[in-house]
């Protein structure tokens, strides 16, 4: 049975890529992309020419099917989503359960994700996280959200920049430090943090604001991580 590569892409800058990603992608014999057209830029990029097909959440059980015995008949798979960590917030771990049942192997390719991205730049304690995903946006929100005032812990989620507000206002009452990274490793990256009500300020204060985003929420910050006030921070792209 071939193998299938869970491969980690960029987020934003192509250069955040591994050799290996690169060589995998150049050697297998058919790359799964949650949109082909996006995947086809960072190929292009690196002048892969290896074929693509769609694999997405709505994939349907034939197509599943048919990975499994394309796998079967010997052939090594990569699976990637359209940007970072396939599996994370991302289709696939539907596909990658069915290779391990089926008794396939399947290697991980380790690279960008943006919760562990945003994270490192975060300062905030990182020794231990929850990271929900992305918020629901009905059912089940205020209780969420209720439950990440009251962590004792740094929560991660994703959230779109329309629901951004809200969510960070819904916080307020609670004193949490949080920090918002947008755009990470693209042009327009920018930090923006401190407590919840100072965050939302700085964010109606741009109702332009645009761009994906990652929100940690961590509780006041000890003596050993220094002190920050509100304040966005950009930088270029190097
Ligand atoms: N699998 C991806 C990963 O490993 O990060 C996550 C995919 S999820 C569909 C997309 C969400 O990830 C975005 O809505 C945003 O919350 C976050 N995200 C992805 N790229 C980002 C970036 N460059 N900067 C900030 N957040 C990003």
């Amino acid at each position: 049975m071939g193998t299938l590569y869970t491969i980690a892409t960029p987020i934003g800058n192509l250069e955040d890529i591994t050799l290996r990603a690169i060589r995998l992608l150049q050697e297998v014999s058919l790359i799964l992309c949650e949109d082909t057209r996006v995947t086809k830029r960072l190929l292009n990029h690196y002048q892969i020419t290896t074929p693509t097909r769609p694999y997405h959440q709505h994939s349907s059980q034939q197509t599943e099917a048919w990975v499994m015995s394309q796998l079967q008949a010997g052939q090594n798979i990569a699976l990637v989503s359209d940007a970072g960590t396939p599996t994370i917030s991302d289709p696939g771990a539907r596909l990658v359960s069915a290779v391990i049942a089926a008794g396939g192997t399947v290697t991980p390719i380790p690279g960008p994700s943006a919760l562990i991205t945003a994270l490192q730049a975060a300062g905030v304690d990182t020794s231990q996280f929850t990271f929900y995903g992305f918020l629901p946006h009905k059912k089940g929100r205020q209780t969420l959200l209720q439950a990440i005032a009251a962590a004792d812990h740094t929560i991660v989620f994703y959230e779109s920049i329309h629901r951004l507000e809200k969510a960070i206002t819904a916080l307020a009452d609670s004193k949490k430090y949080i920090v918002v990274a947008r755009e990470l490793t693209k042009t327009f990256e920018e930090f923006i943090r401190g407590d919840a009500t100072s965050v939302a300020t700085i964010i109606r204060q741009h109702p332009t604001l645009k761009g994906e985003c990652v929100v940690i929420v961590s509780p006041a910050r000890s003596e050993t991580l220094a002190g920050d006030t509100a304040k966005p921070h950009s930088r270029a792209r190097r």
